[in-house]
């Protein structure tokens, strides 16, 4: 029986963002505080 090759599942890559320390995908802006590479790359509404 063959087996297609293709169907592997990609992990999701999650990094602690720099700033906030909230689990976050690897070159995208934090998605809690909006920082990126040490940066505030994203406006990101806050409460009070
Ligand atoms: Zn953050």
């Amino acid at each position: 029986m063959r087996r297609a090759n293709h169907d592997k599942v990609t992990p999701v890559q999650v990094v602690a963002c720099a700033n906030c320390g909230e689990a976050m995908r690897p070159h995208r802006a934090c998605g809690a505080c909006g920082h990126y590479n040490g940066r505030k790359a994203v406006a990101v509404k806050t409460p009070a």
